[in-house]
């Protein structure tokens, strides 16, 4: 585990994060730079590069997906974009973008993160994935 990673600290709990879900592989939490309300960052645990280093690279978004679904009706999303990048942080993550109405276009390292209280954002989503997810 590199010590330099922001996402292997947050997975090990030496830096603070929004965690809104955690299983013995996974971990969601709060994008620090959210393009839209409930913006989420969806990691494995263990560090690898991106996620096709995975050792399976569909549970991740067997994850996501149950997520996604457990989120959508909370937050009167229409729908959410999925995405993976990690040119920013060598960790890989997927993308969880809540849409409302008009389309943000998600990407990485660019657009102005909008204002969201985390706090609430987080119990809201937490309250609903504890009990949708963790099965
Ligand atoms: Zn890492």
């Amino acid at each position: 585990m590199p010590s330099d990673c922001i996402f292997c600290r947050i997975a090990a709990g030496r830096e603070p994060a929004f965690i809104v879900y955690e299983d013995a592989q996974f971990l969601a939490f709060l994008d620090k730079y959210p393009q839209s309300p409930g913006h989420l960052q969806l990691i494995p645990k263990t560090h690898v590069r991106w996620i096709y280093d995975l050792p399976e690279m569909g549970t991740i978004f067997s994850v996501a997906q149950r997520i996604i679904r457990a989120i959508i009706p909370v937050l009167s999303a229409d729908h959410i974009s999925v995405g993976t990048f990690g040119r920013e942080v060598h960790h890989a993550h997927i993308w969880i973008v809540p849409q409302y109405g008009r389309d943000r276009k998600i990407s990485e390292g660019s657009g102005r993160p909008i204002e969201e209280d985390r706090v609430k954002m987080m119990q809201k989503l937490r309250a609903v994935l504890s009990k949708e997810v963790s099965k």
